[in-house]
């Protein structure tokens, strides 16, 4: 698969903060995913789902690649 700047990825947190989604708080040291495209924190649960979303629509980019994205900028 083709590696993007802004893919999304799961880290582990150096900073405290909030899941984007839920609003839970996200400790420093604990797991989470990380959309960098946004800047936005999402726990497990939430963003696996997401970054599930994400790694499909990435395959489905795949297809395209050679005749140009009229979407991307
Ligand atoms: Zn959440």
């Amino acid at each position: 698969m083709k590696k993007y700047f802004n893919d999304p990825r799961p880290i582990t947190i150096r900073y405290t903060g909030k899941c984007a989604e839920c609003g839970t708080t996200l400790k420093k040291g604990s797991a989470a995913y990380y959309w960098p495209s946004d800047g936005k924190l999402y726990c497990l649960s939430c963003g696996e789902s997401e970054y599930r979303q994400f790694l499909s629509a990435a395959s489905d980019e795949e297809v395209y690649q050679g005749i140009g994205n009229p979407l991307a900028c």
